[in-house]
């Protein structure tokens, strides 16, 4: 077989910019995930991109040279554009049409023209000389909280008598968050101010938050929507999904512990959510497909419009994602960031498909560039927990950093940084790039 008639996500498949060969890159030929960047000078307006080892492939610039010909004209013409969201639009057939043509170009072995790969060189610029900004407009946000062994541990920590409530295992539990707090990764995040009250205190306090968290996620955007009024089928909803990131749903544990009853998360959750800049494909991410979580026996099925067999099958997926925290002393002295927890996605209660059908099983329209995020993603053992809330047992068991600092939660200074990869044997390892955050101190 030539390697015009390999899948994209072929491992036999290597570029010519040498660099996305490399074992360790999170951006092999096999990936080419979705970004919007524009260069460190400001200048120029943003454009489209995909990631190819340490450089950045920029659309516009190749629709404009002609390399995408061959593809549908609302293809090409979602290219030109400042963000993804009508690529997105365009459903999941479109993204993989431009994927194939892209790993074309890329590719060695591909009988493209010496012009083409000339016209190509021109338009790749190395990562480190270009901004990468939030992937899309986000015109809505929903957080769920798929993860049954964060759910537990939040809960026995909130409500030590009563858990897990008796609707979780149910319903896809989520909250509508704010989209216009999303910020890229990098952006530096304010300690926010609210109101809190000490257990023993007649009456809260405002002033800045004295327990900030992360929350380790990973988000999914919206490809193409639905009419409103139209409910999504389970089997259909993965042609909804355009792809992931990692999301850092930052969390202020004392406003969150004072507001959330009767009706969930605000202001301790809406000062600032952080995304990685670029969009891993559904397709890129095919090979790592696992089925949905085993149920513990006596666990109700799930109900039958968010039950399908192929979902159940395949509808997991096999990505680590790791939590590392670096604080200012440990910078100081060039101390590596130190690795707080290691978890997968594999351990969500709730597949996405199910989050997609649930959100929109009443009716509710789900629009191109719309992010829903997984909730916290813990794990069942010590080390896998996704929020230092969990970690520290709210306190009672700060973690050590190796300065001698400890750790409860987040102080000025520190930077949370998320990692995530999905590796396979006989498939080439794809990464998602970093999700980094630091800590300002609170306005005065
Ligand atoms: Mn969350």
């Amino acid at each position: 077989m030539n390697s015009h008639e390999m899948h994209p996500n072929d491992p036999r498949l290597h570029s010519w910019i040498d660099s996305a060969n490399d074992p360790k890159s999170d951006f092999p030929i096999q990936n080419l995930p979705f970004g919007v960047f524009r260069h460190v000078s400001g200048h120029g307006q943003p454009a489209i991109c995909v990631a190819i080892g340490d450089r950045i492939l920029d659309l516009r610039g190749c629709q404009q040279d002609g390399l995408l010909d061959d593809l549908a004209p609302a293809i090409q013409e979602a290219c030109t554009a400042l963000s993804l969201n009508a690529l997105m639009a365009l459903g999941r057939g479109a993204a993989t049409a431009l994927r194939v043509r892209l790993s074309g170009l890329l590719r060695i072995g591909q009988p493209t023209t010496r012009e083409n790969h000339r016209k190509v060189e021109q338009l790749l610029t190395a990562a480190d000389e270009v901004m990468l900004l939030p992937p899309a407009v986000i015109g809505d946000y929903t957080d769920f909280y798929a993860s049954v062994h964060h759910a537990t541990n939040v809960g026995k920590l909130f409500r030590p008598d009563n858990p897990l409530l008796p609707n979780y295992k149910y319903v896809p539990i989520g909250y509508h968050g704010r989209a216009s707090s999303i910020v890229v990764s990098g952006t530096p995040v304010r300690r926010p101010g609210g109101q809190s009250k000490i257990a023993d205190a007649t009456a809260p306090l405002f002033g800045p938050s004295n327990s900030l968290d992360y929350e380790l996620e990973v988000g999914f955007f919206v490809g193409r929507g639905n009419k409103l009024g139209h409910p999504i089928s389970i089997d259909r909803a993965s042609e909804h999904i355009f792809g992931l990131c990692l999301v850092n749903d930052w969390s202020a544990r004392d406003l969150q512990a004072w507001e959330y009853q009767p009706l969930g998360p605000f202001v301790g959750k809406n000062f600032a959510t952080t995304i990685s800049p670029w969009v891993v494909t559904l397709d890129a991410l095919e090979p790592f497909r696992v089925p949905a979580f085993q149920r513990a026996e006596g666990d109700p099925t799930p109900l039958p419009y968010i039950n399908s067999r192929e979902d159940q099958a395949l509808g997991g997926l096999d990505l680590i994602l790791e939590a590392s925290l670096s604080s200012q002393a440990m910078r100081d002295r060039a101390i590596a960031p130190l690795r707080v927890s290691r978890g997968n996605m594999r351990d969500l209660y709730w597949t996405m498909a199910q989050m997609v059908t649930h959100h929109a099983s009443n009716g509710c329209n789900l629009r191109a560039g719309d992010l829903m995020a997984s909730g916290t993603i813990s794990g069942s053992t010590a080390d896998s927990l996704g929020s230092l809330l969990e970690i520290s047992r709210r306190g009672a068991s700060p973690i050590q950093l190796p300065t001698g600092e400890t750790r409860s939660f987040l102080e000025d200074g520190d930077e949370v940084i998320f990692e995530g990869w999905c590796e396979r044997e006989g498939h080439t390892r794809i990464g998602f790039g970093g999700c980094r955050g630091s800590v300002l101190p609170a306005r005065k």
